[in-house]
């Protein structure tokens, strides 16, 4: 499938891009966007890179009624020379099939949504952000645009990828988080689609989220929806503990989000020799961890924020400070590094960086 190629060019970037500081997250989009649209029976057709800009879907479309809708999560990081380089793509774009299938929506193949996305990368590359820790994020949506009001599988489809150029993460420092352990909502349910990156799980760890901000917390730590004991997912974010000389992380069971970020931090943690366990941990292990003084080092992770350290864990009516509250050693170590890598910085072993241009 040939992309027909119709964007607009600008120099808008230039004034969006003056102060890299001020850019925050997915506030601004770029001037062009990637679109195919899919009918049953005729399969994708019609791709495009035309301008961003509101399109119009029926009232009745089934995304809106019923949440057939999914998304990705990428950047694009520019390296010291110019190039441009993605991380890991194809693991999102295997991730966005593994979600279509679940809610019955169509698969891309894989090649050609790399070929979209780069094609896109490039054709917005002066969009991409210069300093460390800035980039361009990249939103690849699916959405069922059916105009019918049964409950069924729809047989139209739209896939696009709009991009927007996003600050440092930690623009005012690597700070550390406080966590509040949610025991009445929980994310997502054994046989669900809680490993699925579909808009309706985001919509449901809305009111959670909003009370524990509105306590003074940043974020949500999950709990799994049947005990309300092991320690899911925190926020939209994966989660890792170091307790005594291992680091461990909940295992995917369908109930959890198999992030990118985290498989980055499994394989690399486990090449500089640290012993990496992937298994159920409950809460209550987690808090002696705290009190013993054996946990040691407590960090999320996620395409945002790469690793994001936790500070201090409230549960049942207490705050846990974890390592007082500052950043742990392998924390900023594995930072640094999926950085390095990410911006070209650093030879790549692990064959994780794409050269986009
Ligand atoms: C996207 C996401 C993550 C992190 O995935 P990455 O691929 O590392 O960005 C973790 N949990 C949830 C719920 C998410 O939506």
């Amino acid at each position: 499938m040939k992309i027909k190629m119709k964007p607009r060019t600008s120099t808008r970037m230039k004034e969006v891009l003056a102060d890299e500081g001020k850019l925050g997250f997915g506030k601004i989009f770029s001037d062009n966007m990637f679109l195919v649209k899919y009918l049953e029976g005729k399969g994708w057709h019609s791709p495009q890179i035309c301008p961003y800009a509101p399109f119009k879907i029926s009232p009745a479309a089934l995304c809106l009624h019923y949440g057939q809708l999914i998304f990705e999560g990428l950047k694009a990081y520019r390296g010291d020379d110019g190039s441009i380089y993605l991380f890991r793509p194809l693991d999102n774009i295997r991730r966005l099939n593994a979600s279509a299938s679940r809610l019955c929506m169509p698969t891309l193949d894989e090649d050609f949504c790399l070929k979209a996305i780069t094609e896109l990368v490039k054709c917005e590359k002066d969009w991409v952000p210069h300093s460390l820790g800035a980039s361009l994020y990249l939103r690849p949506t699916m959405l069922a645009t059916q105009p019918l009001l049964g409950v069924q599988v729809s047989m139209e489809y739209l896939f696009f990828i709009i991009t927007s150029p996003v600050g440092a993460y930690y623009a005012s420092g690597f700070a550390p988080t406080k966590i509040y352990v949610e025991e009445e909502f929980v994310r997502a349910a054994p046989g669900g689609i809680g490993y699925c990156k579909a808009a309706g799980n985001y919509a449901a760890s809305l009111f959670a989220s909003r009370e524990a901000m509105a306590k003074g917390y940043n974020q949500v730590l999950w709990l799994d929806a049947v005990e309300k004991s092991f320690v899911e997912e925190v926020g939209t974010s994966n989660i890792f503990f170091l307790i005594g000389e291992q680091l461990i992380t909940p295992p995917l069971a369908g109930t959890i989000l198999p992030g990118v970020t985290r498989a980055t931090v499994i394989e690399m943690a486990r090449s500089f020799g640290v012993d990496v366990v992937e298994r159920k941990i409950s809460i209550a292990e987690i808090i002696s961890a705290v009190q013993e003084g054996t946990l040691s080092e407590a960090f999320a992770s996620g395409t945002a924020a790469v690793v994001s350290p936790v500070g201090l864990i409230h549960y049942k009516g207490v705050d846990y400070t974890i390592k007082k509250g500052g950043i742990g050693k392998l924390t900023q170590k594995l930072y640094n590094e999926i950085i390095h890598i990410q911006y070209g910085k650093k030879k790549d072993n692990f064959g994780w960086r794409v050269k986009v241009i």
